[in-house]
């Protein structure tokens, strides 16, 4: 082979790597689970452009903070799922670790945060007496600290997030979907290959709806939209409990699959 043609191939092979390469996004996915109540809490980021995202703050996450700092990350979101205590209380400590992640929810979880306030007027009553027995003398000071959330310091988001609303991290798309149900405003995040879905879809389980503003139709809707809208391999993050994929849910999650549920468009 003549000198020439090998240095063309060389390089062509050389740019062929550098456009391959410059495509190559790669979402990663970190989680932490926190709190009395086991919130998993993520941390995704770009490994080509650094740029991170954090997924619902549920109390102190220094696992993933710590991530942050070690691969010198960007953290540019802090996408919230919904705005029960249990997903947000670490939110005010995030905010200020991270002034420069700009803080997503929806409309409706802002409008309805008063509600969750008001939890005991929803829960049954043997959830309110185990609740009452944490902030009494002996309580667990960890679910105390849940219970008396004071709204007032979670606040107004920076970005409210609407139904299919796109984000860029680096060269990863974050679609936003908006999947009603366990609470009015709950919002699924995905990007190729990845779906958080806070408290709406759990492996082999559905979020509850017996809580403010949920519901049963509108979970199993909005969970039968998610397996229209993504292929079976597609792994599920979870707001607690394993991960999970699609494709299982399809077959195996009872809760949308063999319970019938008359949904009325
Ligand atoms: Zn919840």
């Amino acid at each position: 082979m003549k000198g020439k043609t090998r240095l063309l191939i060389v390089l062509g092979a050389l740019s062929i790597c550098f456009i391959g390469c410059s495509r190559s996004s790669q979402p990663v996915v970190v989680s932490q689970a926190v709190g009395p109540i086991k919130v998993n809490c993520y941390l995704l980021y770009d490994a080509k452009s650094r740029e991170a995202a954090l997924f619902d703050v549920g109390g102190p996450i220094d696992e993933l903070v710590s991530e942050v700092n070690e691969k010198g990350l960007k953290l540019k979101y802090i996408f919230i799922t919904h705005c029960h205590c249990d997903h947000v209380l670490g939110l005010p400590a995030a905010r200020e670790r991270f002034p420069e992640g700009k803080v997503c929810f929806s409309r409706e979880e802002y409008e309805d945060m008063g509600l969750y306030e008001r939890w005991e007027e929803k829960l049954p009553p043997q959830e309110v007496a185990e609740m009452k027995k944490a902030l009494g003398p002996g309580g667990d000071p960890e679910l105390a600290a849940l219970l008396t959330l004071d709204y007032d310091r979670i606040g107004k988001p920076d970005i409210f997030v609407a139904d299919g609303q796109v984000f860029k991290l680096g060269g990863l798309k974050i679609g936003a979907v908006l999947s009603p149900g366990h609470s009015r405003g709950s919002m699924c995040y995905s990007t190729p290959g990845i779906l958080i879905s806070g408290d709406v879809l759990f492996a082999g389980q559905v979020g509850r709806t017996d809580l403010m503003e949920g519901g049963r139709e509108a979970i199993v809707k909005s969970v039968r939209n998610l397996y229209a809208s993504f292929p079976d391999e597609t792994k599920v993050y979870p707001g607690h409990g394993p991960s999970t994929d699609i494709g299982t849910e399809k077959k195996s999650n009872e809760e949308v699959t063999a319970i019938s549920v008359t949904i009325k468009n």
